[in-house]
């Protein structure tokens, strides 16, 4: 299979030394790239600011912002059978850029952000034939959000990861997920290693049917 994996957090600039993100390491992205190349797979990676090595023999193309990643990933999909969105994507956006430093000279600063366009759906309104896996990261309602955005985005297989005082999905510890796909099919999977929960997820895309 040709598989696209997208991996990281975005950056949204503020001004020349300033953006908003989030805390993704790419470790769950690099970790499916890895595992997918393992098996023999054709592997892409769009990878946001992280720092980590690239797998070997994958090409790996870097970006910043949620709008680098969507020009990426548009451009490669009609390359891939599968496109995995494991990337933190902002949601939003500075509206403004501020070409200079913005000064501590005042009080209070008031940053309006604007929604950034979402990757997913617009893969999937561009490809209805490809096999799209999503993640996505909920603090209350794991399931009931996950498939709400598996069916909202057209997903195939969502995998939901749960964050709470005792679970962070970041980094490279192990971490709580459920994967559930358009058949309402639904695996809990507990304390597992990313490498583990990558071996897992590539049997269901194999396995699947929907390519
Ligand atoms: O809706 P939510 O952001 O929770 O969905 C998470 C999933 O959507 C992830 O797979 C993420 O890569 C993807 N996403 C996207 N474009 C965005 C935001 C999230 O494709 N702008």
């Amino acid at each position: 299979m040709k598989i696209l994996v997208t991996a990281g957090p975005t950056r949204e600039p503020i001004d020349p030394v300033r953006f908003i993100s989030n805390y993704s390491t790419g470790y769950m992205g690099y970790s499916l790239a890895r595992c997918a190349k393992r098996r023999g797979h054709d592997v892409r990676l769009v990878s946001g600011p992280v720092e980590l090595t690239p797998p070997r023999g994958i090409k790996v193309v870097h970006v910043e912002t949620a709008a680098g990643m969507l020009h990426e990933v548009k451009k490669n999909l009609p390359w891939c059978d599968c496109l995995i969105m494991a990337a933190a994507v902002s949601d939003y956006r500075p509206e403004r850029y501020s070409t200079g430093k913005i000064k501590k000279d005042k009080n209070k600063v008031l940053l309006r952000l604007v929604r950034n366009p979402d990757i997913l759906m617009s893969a999937r309104s561009a490809f209805r034939d490809k096999a799209i896996v999503g993640f996505c990261l909920e603090t209350g309602d794991l399931v009931k959000n996950a498939i709400r955005k598996l069916r909202s985005k057209g997903l195939d297989i969502v995998v939901a990861n749960k964050v709470d005082e005792r679970h962070s999905p970041f980094g490279k510890g192990k971490t709580e997920v459920t994967i559930i796909d358009r058949n309402g099919r639904l695996d809990k999977i507990k304390n597992a290693a990313k490498e583990e929960i990558s071996k897992i997820l590539l049997d269901k895309i194999e396995g699947y049917g929907i390519l």
